[in-house]
């Protein structure tokens, strides 16, 4: 879903980092702020203090959401949950999990945790606020923290309603899970209930901006459309690593690939296998060792004189830990990799020997024909044209 992440900070040894889409939603908060909600809270300031009341309420804003997700990413570390990251975006923070919570206990206090600390940072915004305006300081300020008490408040309510994936969403599948310990069952029900819920707030957004509301509106419409994704890609990537379940990497994957080796010269790599064999990226291989891969990209980087020069061994990506899964590792968490990473291929390898390829494709093919023989029956209508947004 991420694709333009830049990291930003590590705090407690997570790394936080932001979508692009955060920064234009960043502008809009201040302005926002400075030219509308202060201006109507306090009047009779000047525009430079209104401007700087703005900038700390969206710093207080992003720091809150901050917490709120680091709450949740150090409850689940604690319960033994691997946890990649934090990513602000456009409508809020996200915590990254590479897998589901292994009991409802575990989904339910990581789920709380974040609308607790919501809650402590309220009180202590609106305490903070209180002590200012009994001291008769800074009293600009005291307007910014009555606000940051205020979101913060709201962040809970929306947080808590129960739609999936919201916190209050996730609580309602760990209480349904707990109840007939069925996970599939209780993240069908709640994805649901999600669903609607984001298409409540679509309309909701479309009545407001008929009414006038245009910036309003469409701020609603946008959050409904992406709970609603949200909702039916949770569903049916969870739908996925079901499936995928004891199905080892070796079934799946293409072995005996083609292979150049690192003293090829780029100009080979073009004739011969990427136009030769219309492939649009090789592994490089040396004595069976997998080293890297190099394709199209690499090649478009080079002038026609260097195509000429250069080898194959100068112009590859070497291996990594992101692009690489050892050859014992099972299809889900090969899957769980392709998200977290966006590599759609991985390079299988068994030590260092290349055993083979493994691309998205492969798993979705899989998927869709295990889908097909599943029947649609255990799955909401209409999502199986989902399978592949969970991958992003
Ligand atoms: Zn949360």
């Amino acid at each position: 879903m991420f694709q333009r992440r830049v990291p930003l900070v590590r705090l407690l040894g997570f790394e936080i980092r932001f979508d692009l889409t955060w920064l234009i939603v960043v502008a809009l908060i201040v302005w926002t702020l400075s030219a509308g909600y202060f201006p109507a809270a306090y009047a009779d300031l000047p525009a430079s203090t209104y401007f700087w009341m703005g900038i700390v309420g969206a710093a207080g804003l992003f720091t809150s959401i901050v917490l709120h997700e680091l709450a949740h990413s150090v409850v689940g570390r604690r319960l033994g949950m691997d946890i990649h990251g934090i990513t602000l975006f456009a409508f809020g923070g996200a915590a990254e999990l590479s897998e589901e919570p292994a009991t409802p206990r575990v989904e339910f206090l990581m789920a709380i945790a974040g609308p607790l600390m919501s809650i402590a940072l309220a009180a202590l915004f609106y305490l903070l606020g209180l002590a200012l305006a009994a001291a008769e300081v800074a009293e600009p300020m005291v307007t910014v923290l009555g606000y940051l008490s205020a979101i913060n408040v709201l962040l809970v309510v929306f947080n808590l309603l129960p739609a999936f994936p919201l916190d209050g969403g996730r609580v309602l599948r760990a209480a349904l899970w707990a109840w007939r310990g069925d996970v599939d069952w209780a993240t069908r029900i709640a994805s649901m209930v999600g669903g609607a819920f984001g298409l409540g707030l679509m309309l909701l957004g479309v009545l407001a901006a008929l009414r006038g509301n245009l910036l309003g509106g469409v701020w609603w419409l946008l959050i409904g459309l992406f709970i609603r994704a949200t909702a039916a890609a949770s569903y049916q990537r969870l739908r996925m690593h079901h499936m995928l379940a004891g199905i080892s990497i070796r079934r799946l994957m293409r072995d005996q690939p083609i292979v150049i080796a690192p003293a090829a010269s780029a100009a080979e790599l073009v004739e011969d296998y990427l136009l030769g064999r219309s492939l649009k990226r090789v592994p490089v291989v040396e004595d069976g060792r997998y080293l890297g891969h190099v394709g199209v990209e690499e090649v478009k980087a080079l002038t026609p004189q260097e195509r000429s020069q250069r080898l194959v061994r100068d112009i590859m990506v070497p291996a990594e830990p992101d692009n690489i899964i050892a050859l014992e590792a099972a299809a889900a968490d090969a899957l769980a990799q392709m998200q977290r990473t966006g590599h759609g291929r991985l390079y299988v390898v068994d030590g260092t020997r290349l055993a083979g390829v493994l691309t998205l494709g492969d798993l979705l093919k899989y998927l869709s024909v295990a889908a097909e023989l599943q029947g649609n029956a255990r799955g909401p209508g209409g999502m199986r044209g989902h399978a592949g947004s969970g991958a992003g």
